[in-house]
């Protein structure tokens, strides 16, 4: 049996980073478990490319929400990345960080060294930040060193501006950088994309790595269970490309990074978790920490869409010969909506203009899907504008339905069961169809499409939002973090598993709440600051702000 001094199961995005520094260091061997194939498949490295990949379960998990009456009883999809970069290799691209109060709240759980000012200095370690025109922003706040590039594609559209023109005359004036001093207000977004391509965190990070030699990479290799001596993690199973169960030892321990529900699903697997749940299952419990699996959130997120008139919209340019033509500018590095993500602006605003900071996110597109959802785009030229509650309190659960690890775990994010998040939702909602009806964009609307105007009171927005969110892709919260004490967590602020030794979760699920952005720059700050404390390196200077 092959020995490790560390084995890190998932080679996701945090996973990325993890192996990454873990390699930098030279003094441990290393091995790196992933359950999906290698990234090779062409829609990777086209962002628009999430369209199809989306759908394809050779590169991602196609699970599935358990149904719920808070969602008119529906089950929504909930995708995540399959492959080398995990979810990164399929997600939008966007880099949001969130505000320092989604951090300072994670600080006052129990979580002393993940304030704001604590882990800046991670979010600017793996980032370089750099724009066509020069622009880097603060560099308080920015990073220019890190080896994830951070850009603002160039695309001109005159449904983007009007848009950001008419959010500006709404109150959210234009932020050049709301990953700066102050998230409020419009812009574009910024992304991982570098002349059009996808930078995954397995290419920024994990695979320089591996061609140095300091990596052993696996992939196609399912862990289905953490091995325990007494309550000292030793080793892992994992299944191979060939269906055979192998097995590692791992000296100095093992780092789950499995993602929001693989790793509370593998932890459950190996006895950590719900001990009524893992009896009920016939899996002998080596710690009860009831915490692993619950407390999982999302953003969930209705959208409103217009069909537009007087431009273009992206989905003039759809069908074979059109699509041709924005390939061949792809691949020849040439401006092409291929290399966009599907997300290019974004509002920042606060339902109460009293609020201190803001409360919902707008994600504008000059683009628009049947039925409001990611898959095949109107015939008609459209806008689509996602609205988000930005710190939702509902949380639900993600727990195994069986010792197999082939099977499919229940997963419910509990959307919409908290009276707060259906109240600002609605709020939202209203205040986006408010600003389409605004000047400039208002000029481009032809009509209302989703939810359409017959829909008007409180009551009749709450029947659209249940029957028409979707997630947003970021789940995080289900191994929480916060003292042993708490009886709601799994990882101390140290990342290690509470009541065993020699393991780490490091990845989305430890965040305590979830912040007020899309969740990749905070999976990768994870990664850089869960690297630090494996090796045991005193932290980063705390910013001075
Ligand atoms: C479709 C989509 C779009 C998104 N868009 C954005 C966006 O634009 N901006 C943004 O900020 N966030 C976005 N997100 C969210 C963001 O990508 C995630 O929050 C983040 O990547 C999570 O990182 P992670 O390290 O926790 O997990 P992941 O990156 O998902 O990595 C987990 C890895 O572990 C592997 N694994 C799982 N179980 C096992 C096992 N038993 N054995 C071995 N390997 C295993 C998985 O295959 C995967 O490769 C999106 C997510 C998705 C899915």
């Amino acid at each position: 049996m092959d020995t490790f001094d560390t084995i890190i199961v998932g080679a996701g995005s945090a996973a990325s980073v993890v192996a990454a520094r873990l390699a930098e260091d030279g003094k441990r061997s290393l091995c790196v478990l992933e359950a999906g194939p290698p990234d090779t498949n062409p829609y990777i490295r086209i962002p628009a490319g999430f369209m199809k990949t989306l759908f394809d379960p050779s590169v991602t998990w196609q699970f599935k929400t358990e149904a719920s009456e808070h969602i008119a009883g529906r089950q929504l999809p909930l995708v995540q990345g399959r492959t080398l970069g995990g979810s990164s290799a399929v997600n939008g691209g966007l880099i949001v960080r969130g505000q320092p109060i989604d951090f300072d709240t994670w600080a006052e759980r129990g979580n002393p060294g993940w304030g704001y000012a604590d882990v800046l200095p991670y979010f600017k370690r793996f980032e370089n930040r750099m724009d066509g025109n020069g622009y880097k922003g603060d560099e308080g706040y920015r990073g220019c060193e890190g080896a994830l590039p951070v850009t603002i594609q160039p695309f001109p559209d005159e449904l983007c501006e009007a848009f950001m023109d008419t959010a500006a005359a709404c109150g959210m004036p234009r932020n050049p950088d709301y990953n700066g001093r102050v998230q409020l207000g419009t812009g574009r977004y910024q992304t991982a994309i570098l002349d059009g391509k996808r930078v995954s965190a397995a290419k920024a990070f994990l695979k320089p790595a591996v061609a140095r030699g300091k990596v052993d990479l696996r992939t196609n290799a399912q862990v289905t269970r953490i091995r325990f001596e007494g309550k000292r993690a030793v080793g892992v199973d994992y299944i191979d490309a060939g269906g055979q169960t192998r097995s590692l030892n791992a000296r100095n321990g093992v780092v789950v990074s499995a993602g929001v529900i693989n790793s509370p699903k593998l932890l459950q697997l190996s006895g950590i978790g719900p001990a009524s749940l893992l009896q009920q299952h016939g899996i002998a419990v080596v710690h009860d920490l009831p915490a692993v699996g619950e407390g999982l959130r999302d953003h969930y997120s209705p959208r409103v869409v217009f069909r537009a008139k007087g431009a273009d919209s992206i989905n003039n340019h759809m069908g074979a010969f059109k699509l041709g033509i924005q390939f061949l500018k792809w691949l020849t590095g040439q401006p092409s909506f291929l290399g966009l993500s599907p997300g290019i602006c974004h509002a920042f605003g606060k339902t109460d203009p009293s609020l201190p900071v803001p409360d919902f996110t707008f994600i504008f597109a000059p683009a628009s899907w049947k039925l409001g959802a990611v898959g095949v785009m109107d015939d008609f030229p459209g806008m689509t504008c996602g609205v988000w509650r930005q710190r939702p309190e509902s949380t639900g659960y993600v727990r195994i339905t069986s010792n197999d690890a082939r099977a499919m775990p229940l997963v419910n994010p509990m959307y919409m069961s908290h009276a707060e998040d259906r109240r600002i939702l609605i709020a939202a909602l209203k205040i986006a169809r408010k600003l389409f009806a605004t000047q400039p964009i208002a000029r481009y609307v032809e009509m209302e499409t989703l939810p359409g105007p017959q829909v008007q009171s409180d009551d009749e927005w709450l029947d659209f939002a249940r029957r028409f969110g979707g997630t947003s892709y970021h789940p995080v919260g289900s191994c929480r973090m916060g003292q042993a004490s708490d009886p709601f967590t799994v990882v101390g602020p140290d990342l290690k598993v509470h009541g065993v030794e020699g393991l780490h979760v490091v990845d989305s699920s430890v965040m305590p709440t979830i912040p007020s952005a899309n969740t990749y720059a905070a999976s990768l700050m994870i990664g850089e600051k869960g690297s630090d404390l494996i090796l045991g390196k005193p932290p980063l200077p705390r910013a001075q702000l």
